[in-house]
């Protein structure tokens, strides 16, 4: 492995929680060159919905590519756009009375991100951006200044303007449910606050590298009123906490809200390819040709894999059924894994199968995570001090391995907690 260490950048991370050279991936499966099985309870940070290289989507993008498909075009119009943009119209928006015009950015999550922001400024023509605690939404720079996280912000160098943080759900004010709307619905009425009426409000409903705090749905309605008492757009990141990771396709369905901006990517194309759409409604969309631009823009390859996994997941409500099988039974297994080892020091966090355990600190769940992959578990901690230990499971994981990679977490917590208590005390 000395090749990595010579010439990769210092900044690369996931690979030294898990310091193997894999080869092969399957479903919720990665094996490493020595042969070695783990259950990938991360997949790809919530980019492997479906699971590592799935048959359906493998078979039709290997035609595709044999056929010699457009891989690159630009912004061109394809045959492989086209079936895609149907799909997503007939499959996704038509059956939820949804109406958004569907911007194609560059290839990853952030990207999406800087889309929803710049056209959310060029329509109202205000700079502001509210942003919540603990958010995360990218790392360039648009993205990162919405970001919380303190370590990502830092490597920014330059200042993280126009945006007003307000308390996200729960944060910092029990007893008083909605402190932070309130907080944020005095400040846009107070003339004396200092914070002007921004052009939008960006929020995750479950947050997912700050910790899988979940928004309660009175929440998010009551923050969706609010954009409109107060003329701001509603913007969902749901890059993560989409493509049915919480249960539904949207993760802000059971909410009933709808959002005048969305972006989405991550789980997307369905197969690991670089895709990302901001969808926004239709008198947003007041781009001139060209004016936010970028070379890859559309992924054919990835169109290809999108086009079909909606058409295998979501044309009827048999995945959503499969995904609430697994989310019972992560969240049957975390309350007993949690009333096992310590009620009082420990808490369930998330939603669907966004699911993790929060531990006393971050040192007690790196060395869980660390001990999980020694038993064979691919499993990362998430959170302001990497506190939760979080569960991103491919939503197509056999039950067998589910329950396999649970057995796994709760024997490395086993093993973890007595030794860490020993120590503290
Ligand atoms: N928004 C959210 C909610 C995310 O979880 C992420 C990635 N963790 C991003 C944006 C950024 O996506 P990417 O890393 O693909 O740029």
């Amino acid at each position: 492995m000395d090749i990595f260490n010579q010439v990769e950048s210092q900044v690369r991370s996931y690979c030294r929680s898990f310091p193997t050279v894999f080869t092969t991936a399957k479903n919720a499966r990665l094996t490493n060159r020595d042969g070695q099985s783990y259950i990938d309870f991360l997949a790809g940070a919530g980019t492997l919905n479906y699971g590592h290289n799935n048959d359906l989507l493998k078979k039709p993008l290997i035609d595709y590519i044999a056929s010699d498909g457009v891989t690159h075009g630009l912004d061109m119009y394809t045959d492989a756009k086209e079936r895609f943009l149907q799909a997503f119209k007939d499959i996704i928006m038509e059956p939820r009375g949804m109406n958004y015009k569907v911007q194609f950015t560059g290839p990853t999550g952030t990207n999406a991100v800087e889309v929803a922001l710049k056209i959310a400024r060029k329509a109202k023509g205000r700079a502001g951006i509210v942003s919540f605690t603990n958010g995360y939404h990218g790392c360039t720079l648009g993205a990162q200044a919405v970001t919380g996280n303190k370590g990502q912000r830092g490597g920014a160098g330059v200042s993280l303007g126009d945006v007003t943080r307000i308390p996200y759900d729960n944060y910092g004010h029990e007893g008083d449910d909605f402190m932070g709307l309130k907080l944020l619905d005095q400040m846009l009425t107070d003339p004396g606050s200092g914070v002007e009426v921004p052009a939008a409000v960006i929020v995750e409903t479950v947050q997912g590298e700050g910790g899988l705090n979940a928004a309660r749905m009175d929440w998010l309605q009551e923050l969706e009123s609010l954009c409109r008492k107060h003329d701001m757009l509603f913007i969902i990141d749901d890059i993560q906490a989409g493509c049915g990771r919480t249960g539904t396709f949207f993760s802000f369905e059971p909410a009933g809200v709808k959002p005048d901006i969305v972006t989405l990517s991550k789980s997307l194309s369905g197969y690991g390819l670089p895709f990302a759409v901001t969808l926004m409604r239709p008198e947003l969309d007041q781009w001139e040709p060209g004016e936010h631009n970028g070379t890859f823009r559309g992924n054919n390859l990835a169109f290809v894999t999108a086009r079909v996994a909606l058409e295998e997941y979501w044309k009827d409500n048999a995945f959503e059924g499969e995904i609430a099988k697994r989310a019972d039974i992560l969240e049957k297994r975390f309350t007993d894994i949690i009333k096992r080892f310590g009620e009082s020091e420990m808490h369930l966090k998330g939603r669907g199968m966004m699911r993790g355990i929060a531990v006393a600190d971050g040192d007690i769940a790196g060395a869980i995570c660390k001990e999980a992959f020694a038993k064979g578990l691919i499993v990362e901690t998430s959170g302001p001090w990497d506190e939760v230990v979080k569960c991103l499971c491919p939503l197509t994981i056999p039950l067998d391995d589910l329950n396999k990679g649970i057995d796994i977490l709760e024997s490395a917590f086993a093993k973890v907690l007595p030794e860490a208590r020993a120590k503290a005390s």
